[in-house]
């Protein structure tokens, strides 16, 4: 069979949540192109970095996830032909669709850091960006004795989880702190970016953890390359006047955060705007040009911080509109942008900043959520993971 009513690529959080939640609401033909035979929950990986989740725990077999009724095409897409409403597949089989979500998520472009590949995974280079690495943070942290550096850093380009090159900063230095250890280890930020938030309420926040760990910034740096047999970052200095310089910064350990972007083959696509993501309108999630073209999550250009809360927001979204699409109506559904990051400030200790597309606070819970909370953890190390293999990805929620 090569033609659905209804195909999705990618089956990570967005497509699996769509599929499950279109077939709540209707009896449709749907199919997921999915390379991968795993499902990993992502989320999780910052605390597996800090020793405090069991890396087995962020794992199902993809046919596991695969709501029941869904076709799992275990392919990889790699052209889109939406004149004729076809994609192409790496095997080079070609299907095609009444609708078409696209949700292939970020890529991560571990080798626009030079020596990275090389050194990942050793030499106290780690990241918790990968399943095979993130383990890897947790036997760094305890590795650092007193006296020496410990480096994390952030990309200038959009990242998934913008707070989680912080987080696993925040657990490293409370980790440094409970063993004693923390007033003779350096802990310092290095960002490309030109501040610790976007919204002032958590930055302040923020700002104040920064302050009790006494962690140095730096911001507008960005890794460009790691000699890892010597434990030297290299990184690239953009200065005020426009100019740039490279440091060169010795480290013990450092987690890093790989430039990202979209995926290749959607940059290569006629479905990319000038930056290479799927072009879609930031409200309704239709495509801008292709009216019979969706997207939703990381892929997409929608300006909302990239995250697992922000696809909860926009599978609903999605789904109704494109119901409505199919009746023949106007699309009711709108999302304002909504995105959350479970920022997490020690063991224990969690702030929930969530957020809408103006960088107001959209907060959940009737507290004030920028303060670093015991709740909040629970929520993150338990609550979540058991919601998203339960709920979210069965589109009950
Ligand atoms: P993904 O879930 O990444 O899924 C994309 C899928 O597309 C994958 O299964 C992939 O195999 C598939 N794919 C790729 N290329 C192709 C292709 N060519 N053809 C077909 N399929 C393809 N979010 C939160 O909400 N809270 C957090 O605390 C949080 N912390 C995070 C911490 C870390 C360390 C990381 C890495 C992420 C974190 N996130 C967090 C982000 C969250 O995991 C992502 O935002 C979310 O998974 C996005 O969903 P997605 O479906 O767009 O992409």
């Amino acid at each position: 069979k090569n033609h659905y009513a209804i195909l999705i690529v990618g089956g990570g959080n967005a497509g699996i949540s769509v599929a499950a939640k279109l077939l709540l609401k209707r009896k449709l033909e749907i199919a997921i192109i999915e390379p991968s035979t795993i499902h990993y929950y992502q989320p999780a990986w910052t605390l597996v970095g800090g020793g405090a989740f069991d890396i087995r725990k962020t794992v199902r077999p993809e046919q596991a996830v695969m709501p029941p009724g869904v076709t799992w095409i275990q392919d990889r897409v790699t052209e889109f032909f939406p004149e004729n409403h076809q994609v192409k597949t790496a095997s080079g089989d070609i299907f095609g669709y009444d609708y078409l979500i696209v949700a292939p998520g970020i890529q991560l472009d571990w080798d626009r850091v030079e020596g990275l590949k090389e050194t990942i995974g050793k030499h106290g280079v780690c990241s918790n960006y990968a399943y095979d690495y993130a383990p890897y943070t947790y036997a760094c942290l305890q590795q650092i004795r007193p006296g020496q550096t410990a480096l994390f850093t952030s990309p200038s380009t959009p990242v998934k989880c913008g707070g989680a090159p912080q987080k696993i900063m925040y657990l490293a230095a409370d980790y440094f702190r409970r063993k004693g250890i923390l007033d003779q280890v350096q802990v310092a930020f290095y960002s490309g970016g030109t501040k610790i938030f976007g919204v002032p309420k958590y930055a302040e926040a923020l700002q104040k953890l920064v302050d009790r760990y006494h962690i140095q910034l730096h911001f507008y740096h960005d890794l460009i390359r790691i000699d890892g047999e010597n434990q030297i970052a290299t990184f690239l200095v953009r200065e005020s006047n426009g100019q740039t310089h490279e440091v060169q910064v010795p480290f013990h350990m450092i987690h890093v955060v790989p430039p990202q972007s979209a995926p290749d083959f959607i940059k290569q696509s006629p479905l990319a705007d000038a930056q290479g993501w799927v072009d879609v309108d930031p409200y309704t999630l239709q495509h801008v040009r292709y009216p019979d073209i969706f997207g939703i999550g990381d892929a997409t250009n929608t300006p909302n911080a990239k995250t697992g809360a922000a696809v909860r927001k926009q599978a609903p979204v999605l789904v109704e509109n494109l119901l409505a699409l199919m009746d023949g109506k106007p699309m009711p559904a709108r999302y304002n942008g909504y995105s959350s990051c479970p920022i997490v400030a020690g063991y224990g200790k969690l702030i929930l900043a969530e957020f809408d597309y103006n960088n107001q606070p959209m907060e959940t819970f009737p507290f004030n959520q920028a303060k670093p909370r015991w709740s909040m953890w629970i929520l993150k190390k338990y609550i979540l993971p058991w919601l998203y293999w339960h709920k979210i990805l069965k589109g009950t929620i």
